[in-house]
């Protein structure tokens, strides 16, 4: 049984101080999602990951919106994983469709990081999506494959257990327009078919994730789908009565 997980992403959201009283505020939430079998968490900015740490319980994931696969070295606004271990970060979101959009994130640069994750024991957030004009050309399946075999090369059956991938279809990032829950069912399952071809029976334990628009109202739908096992939400996630909102509707 793959527990639910329910994980925001910030994006360029929110200062320190924000970040701090979010994560006081969100305290009583992570005991109901504890106690109802759910794992809560948000990815602030490298800047607020030590205060969101600091300040929230133990139980919530407080994951990294990226990280390089260097440990050190000259690689000018880059943060490392073991300045995030050091601040007991150990999740991390890889291959967003804004950071392959905007900062030349690609799936194979996504599996050095994957390697370099798991050779630390952390968790990649792996997310994968389709452009509007590949889901109008009916190159969903084939643009999240690519993406699935790329990112997830080399890596073995045992260690691909605690991995979480993120299906986003792009043009249903920010934008309100909602994947029915039928195409977001369809790919997830074809997602988890393909994982299956790279690392076996562990594709059974990866929970697959879905984003794009997902709000209160409509979380339930997608929840319900039997290869949606939780949700990664920008917009969403950024004010506590809408998270909070979030998680009453899964319990
Ligand atoms: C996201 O940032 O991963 C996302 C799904 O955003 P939104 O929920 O705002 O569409």
């Amino acid at each position: 049984m793959r527990r639910k997980l329910l994980l925001g992403n910030w994006k360029m959201n929110k200062l320190n101080s924000e970040a701090k009283e979010f994560a006081i505020a969100a305290k009583p939430l992570v005991a109901k999602a504890r106690a109802n079998k759910i794992d809560l968490g948000v990815a602030p900015t490298y800047l607020s990951l030590a205060t969101a740490r600091k300040y929230s319980s133990k139980a919530m994931i407080v994951a990294a919106q990226n990280v390089h696969f260097e440990d050190h070295g000259a690689f000018t606004g880059e943060v490392s994983i073991p300045m995030l271990k050091e601040l007991k970060i150990n999740w991390v979101i890889l291959g967003h469709s804004e950071r392959r959009a905007y900062d030349n994130e690609t799936s194979e640069k996504c599996n050095k990081k994957m390697k370099a994750l798991i050779a630390n024991d952390m968790i990649p957030v792996y997310c994968v999506g389709e452009t509007l004009a590949q889901y109008e050309a009916g190159e969903t399946k084939d643009v999240v494959k690519e993406q699935i075999l790329k990112g997830f090369e080399g890596i073995t059956e045992e260690q691909a257990k605690k991995f979480v991938v993120a299906y986003e279809p792009v043009w249903s990032i920010g934008t309100g327009k909602n994947a029915s829950t039928e195409i977001a069912q369809d790919v997830c399952k074809f997602i988890r078919k393909t994982l299956k071809s790279v690392v076996g029976k562990s594709a059974n334990k990866i929970r697959i994730l879905y984003g794009g628009s997902v709000k209160p109202e409509n979380i339930k739908a997608y929840l319900s789908c039997p290869d949606v096992d939780g949700a990664l939400v920008g917009g969403a996630s950024l004010k506590i009565d809408s998270y909070e909102g979030l998680l009453n509707n899964i319990l």
